[in-house]
């Protein structure tokens, strides 16, 4: 069974998130649990809980179904030890409010060095804050997203994402999600036939499909291995239809939420039921 949807909007409260996704015909969704923009927000009301947990019942989406995405100003991999530190309460806050939600998962950019040290420091640095987030959370799975690479963002390779894994204690709550058109970008061809059964075969080997807790799907506006990370709508960018044909008619993305960013959302219904019908 494929899951498919978008990262809708939590306008008016995340009990809107369901609600949306439900409007474009989406089979799963992706959301911001608090402004991806700010460092600290209100707790989530009981009320906005309750309503979040009753939509998602009546529109029929379980928690395999649900990708939240945490905020754009953490960075758990921080070589700045202020930074780190306010990181770690910021993504503590997310875990927490995505346990309060029932939540199984929560989506995350590895981190970056800022060029202040080497990435293999600040991959440890990454896995040592997920070691202390998971021990004071339970239930929620960490889901590293492959990165395009820009700037000093590490988390662009399988091997980096293997070595955070090989160093965080409870494996049985740390995830992947391959966002396509950051691994694109990172030099991971996945355009072509030949090209995907490659990445994939390598990703198997590397991190392992039981890892992969969802999957951003994406047309890049740049080139192959450009390192630069700019979404398009499918179809429209540089990687074409072909990938999405591929990952709707193959069982490893079965079961896992497929969440859509691509920038014009008026067309997201249109994208969803396009990718449904070749299922
Ligand atoms: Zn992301
Ligand atoms: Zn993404």
């Amino acid at each position: 069974m494929k899951f498919i949807g978008a990262h809708v909007s939590t306008e008016g409260g995340v009990e809107n998130a369901p609600i949306n996704a439900n409007k474009i015909g989406a089979t799963a969704f992706a959301l911001f649990l608090k402004n991806q923009r700010q460092w600290v927000a209100k707790p989530l009301s009981e009320a906005s809980i309750s309503a979040f947990k009753t939509n998602c019942e009546k529109f029929g989406y379980t928690p395999k179904q649900i990708l939240p995405h945490d905020g754009y100003l953490i960075n758990v991999g921080s070589p700045d030890p202020e930074m780190l530190e306010k990181s770690r309460a910021a993504f503590l806050d997310e875990m927490q409010r995505a346990e309060q939600l029932g939540l199984d998962r929560l989506n995350f950019h590895p981190g970056s060095h800022l060029q202040k040290v080497t990435e293999e420091e600040c991959l440890k640095t990454i896995a040592e804050s997920l070691n202390i987030t998971l021990d004071k959370t339970k239930g929620v799975t960490a889901v590293l997203e492959i990165t395009a690479g820009q700037g000093s963002n590490v988390g662009y390779s399988f091997e980096h994402l293997r070595f955070i894994i090989d160093r965080v204690e409870d494996k049985s709550r740390i995830g992947v999600c391959i966002d396509t058109a950051h691994a694109y970008s990172a030099g991971y061809e996945i355009k072509t036939a030949e090209g995907f059964e490659i990445v994939f075969k390598e990703f198997d080997e590397k991190i392992g499909f039981k890892y992969l807790s969802g999957m951003h799907i994406n047309d890049s506006k740049k080139e192959f291995r450009s390192r630069v990370d700019r979404h398009e709508n499918l179809g429209q960018g540089t990687i074409e239809w072909d990938l999405f044909t591929r990952l709707m008619k193959d069982p490893r993305f079965d079961n896992i939420p497929l969440i859509l960013e691509t920038p014009n959302e008026d067309i997201w219904a249109e994208e969803i039921a396009k990718l449904k019908a070749m299922c």
